[in-house]
């Protein structure tokens, strides 16, 4: 009671210190705030100390807010009131309560039990003998110790001022670390939100987290062009709470003008607003750029402001991350130069139209002569060609129709029967197409699929679709041609032994047998035919005549025949090593071989590397083939005579060659298709033609070889039509590697 009339005292000395503060900033006594107030917890056993406490300071503020006390009158209330009293700024703590050092165990059990590191401590006592070791001060965080009797009022407001000062900052500092911690999180989170709308979803309640509010209040909005007049095409990403019905509105139509021309405001000056309303900017790539709203209710605090723009400037990496994510989902589901969908866009389509596929059909258009086009009139033309397509298909069938571009001159079409079907599609096709001032006759080829015709799946069904494509594209340009589940089989069967060739390529189960060739007259063996095997793994053969035009087709003949005539390379080299230095090995080539850029090379590394002597190795190209493309074939066969080996006319008679052309082909040799050898026996016309095509042969100074001599008759029959060389089960049938060895000892012996 002393001390504290001392303390009232001394009130008095300070009263001028007292009025400087109280018209200073430091002191308002403004009762119009709603600032919250400090709360300031006073422990002491002495109720007049309570009371001549909140009496000094009375109606005064610290840091603009203004105070307000708790009071406990021992340690045992002031455990009570710490535990269940959130948000104490302050405690003004007796020393000598209950017990001696009461004051002291109380500041232990605070910082230690109750682990509140955040209030702070003023220790006041009446007697100085009981100032605490400054270990004490510095292990519990104790921010002052006084003796009542120093703390007139206006020191006391000093000590608490500093106090609360220092409880504001470490809760800043809390509420920061806190709000880190939030933006880490969250942006970790949002990282795996890949669609815009999710992200923008996620940000808000991010932010909201951050600001301590529920997930409302707030809305992001995107303009595409940031030219500073472009908020015209902004809209509603996202948006939460009483907000969310906004969603995907244009931002010009959002009927809240606070909301609307805040988020247009923060667009246009692209930047964040943050004196009223709290519109946050992120600016993105290509002059897009976010703006997001958070209404707070309540003005932004230094430190949510401080945390909002750490949280911006991850956030705006994140928006970009997410814009790219779907510009490259964008240009993996549509074709980037006629804005269509794009075949895998496609498939998808196709899958959702085939839950109920009655009365729609799918459509394959492909451009005859595209490519013609596109090397006559260049790239950029053959580009305007396909958006005329584009457009004019759109506005013929467009309404009811999806339309795609599924590879570079074919769109895909799926619609009603009534739209989609083979006279609608080729009708689109009647008129020429305008194109740069250029007026074009265009043609398409169609394969169409009836969905209810297929049990396929999209991208299955898209095959379908192909193998029609195809078939039509057999019978002419402009033709159309609807799928039937028996081409779907036929094509499929094909595609399975495709597979499996090259499977069996792999795994080497391909090889080469040899037939020979005899003189017709003296029965002697004059060379061998290799021709290819395919055993599969059950054992059972596959045809060459199967299986060559598939390796034709998917340009797998290259390796393989190859491979053929490597091996047989070899085996010739076998047989010229044997003592048979005339021996011819004829190896047959496929078109697709014939044509390759590097044919002439690999024949040339075959040659060199098997050492064998090159006039021995004679190539069978088939009549179809002489006859094709003719100043590439000439060329072809001079390079081929320039490394010496020959050249033979396989299936001769098969095609109808041009006499003058056959004339200019440098080939050793015709090869007399089996057929006409067949013919030759049953029927006179037959005849007439084996003979016709020996003396073509003989005329134009070839040799000719007759193939599938399986009688002694036929044999006969050539010699007296002056074939002299042929081969044929009569003599042998093709063989292995090691029996033709031995057929051929054999025959010398
Ligand atoms: P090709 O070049 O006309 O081969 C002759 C075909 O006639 C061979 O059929 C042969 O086994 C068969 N043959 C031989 N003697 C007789 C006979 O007396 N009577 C009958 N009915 N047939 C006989 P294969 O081996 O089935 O080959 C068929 C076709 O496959 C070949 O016709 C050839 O065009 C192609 N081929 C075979 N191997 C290869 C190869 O390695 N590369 C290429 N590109 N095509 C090959
Ligand atoms: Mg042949
Ligand atoms: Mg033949």
């Amino acid at each position: 009671m002393q001390k504290i009339s001392e303390q009232a005292a001394g009130q008095d000395h300070d009263a001028d210190l007292i009025e400087f503060l109280e018209g200073s900033d430091e002191v308002e006594t403004d009762a119009l705030s709603t600032e919250p107030p400090w709360r300031i917890l006073i422990v002491d056993d002495d109720a007049d100390v309570h009371k001549a406490t909140e009496l000094a300071m009375q109606g005064l503020r610290v840091e603009g807010r203004p105070l307000a006390f708790l009071h406990a009158s021992s340690a045992a209330e002031a455990r009570v009131l710490l535990r269940t009293e959130p948000d104490l700024a302050v405690a003004l703590l007796d020393v000598v309560m209950e017990s001696e050092d009461a004051g002291l165990r109380l500041v232990r059990y605070i910082r230690e039990n109750l682990q509140q590191h955040a209030i702070r401590i003023v220790l006041r006592t009446g007697q100085p003998g009981y100032a605490p070791e400054i270990e004490t001060v510095q292990a519990y965080d104790i921010n002052d110790y006084k003796t009542k009797s120093e703390l007139t009022r206006t020191r006391l407001y000093t000590v608490l001022t500093a106090a609360i000062r220092s409880y504001k900052q470490i809760c800043a500092l809390e509420s920061n670390r806190q709000g880190l911690e939030l933006i880490v999180e969250g942006s970790a989170e949002l990282s795996q939100l890949r669609g815009l709308q999710r992200f923008a979803e996620g940000v808000v309640t991010q932010l909201c987290a951050l600001l301590g509010m529920l997930p409302e209040g707030l809305v992001c909005a995107q303009g595409a062009h940031g030219d500073g007049t472009g908020t015209a095409d902004a809209r509603i990403v996202a948006a939460a709470g009483q907000f969310s019905s906004l969603i995907d509105t244009p931002l010009s139509a959002v009927q809240l003008p606070h909301v609307r021309e805040r988020l247009q405001r923060c667009l246009e000056l692209k930047q964040h607003v943050l004196d009223d309303g709290n519109c946050l900017y992120f600016g993105l790539s290509n002059g897009r750029a976010i703006a997001a709203l958070v209404d707070a209710g309540r003005p932004l605090s230094p430190v949510d402001l401080q945390l909002l723009r750490a949280f911006c400037s991850n956030i705006a990496v994140g928006f970009e991350n997410v814009l790219l994510y779907s510009q490259l989902l964008d240009q993996a589901y549509n074709d980037q130069l006629l804005r269509l969908p794009n075949r895998l866009r496609f498939i998808e389509l196709l899958d959702q139209n085939l839950q109920d596929p009655e009365g729609v059909t799918l459509a394959l258009i492909d451009l005859d002569d595209f490519s013609d086009i596109n090397d006559a009139f260049g790239h950029s033309f053959g580009d305007q060609v396909l958006q005329a397509v584009v457009q004019r298909l759109g506005s013929e069938l467009g309404f009811h129709t999806s339309m795609a571009r599924v590879a570079a001159d074919v769109f895909g079409l799926i619609g009603p029967d009534a739209l989609v079907n083979a006279s609608t599609i080729p009708a689109v096709f009647v008129e020429p197409f305008d194109v740069a001032g250029e007026r074009l006759q265009l043609s398409a080829t169609t394969g169409l699929v009836r969905l209810a015709d297929s049990s396929s799946i999209g991208s299955e069904l898209l095959l379908d679709a192909q193998i029609a494509l195809k078939r039509a594209k057999q019978k002419h340009r402009g033709a159309s041609e609807y799928f039937s589940p028996a081409m779907g089989t036929d094509a499929r069967e094909r595609f399975k032994l495709l597979k499996g060739l090259r499977a069996g390529f792999e795994e080497q189960r391909l090889f080469v047998v040899y037939q020979p060739q005899v003189d017709l007259a003296s029965g002697q063996a004059i060379g061998a035919e290799a021709l290819l095997r395919w055993r599969r793994e059950d054992g059972s053969f596959v045809p060459p005549d199967q299986f060559i035009p598939l390796a034709e087709q998917s340009g797998l003949i290259i390796s393989i025949g190859e491979f053929v005539l490597r091996t047989a390379c070899h085996q010739l080299k076998r047989m010229e090593q044997s003592g048979l230095h005339d021996f011819r090995m004829c190896v047959n080539i496929s078109l697709a071989q014939f044509r390759h850029i590097g044919f002439i090379d690999s024949l040339n590394a075959a040659l060199r590397d098997t050492e064998v002597n090159p006039a021995n190795l004679e190539l069978e190209i088939t009549e179809s083939m002489a006859m094709d493309d003719t100043e590439l074939v000439l060329h072809l066969l001079a390079d081929i005579k320039r490394t010496g080996a020959t050249v033979a006319i396989d299936d001769f008679g098969t095609g109808f060659s041009s006499l003058s052309h056959l004339r200019q082909l440098e080939v050793e040799r015709l090869k007399i298709d089996r057929a006409f050898v067949h013919e030759a026996q049953t029927s006179s016309a037959g005849l007439t033609i084996a003979q016709m095509v020996i003396n073509l042969g003989r005329g134009l100074g070839l040799r000719v070889i007759a193939e599938g001599v399986e009688t002694e008759e036929q044999r006969q029959q050539l010699l007296a039509l002056g074939c002299h060389e042929g081969q044929g089960w009569l003599f042998a049938k093709p063989m292995q590697a090691e029996q033709l060895e031995r057929w051929m000892e054999e025959k010398r012996g």
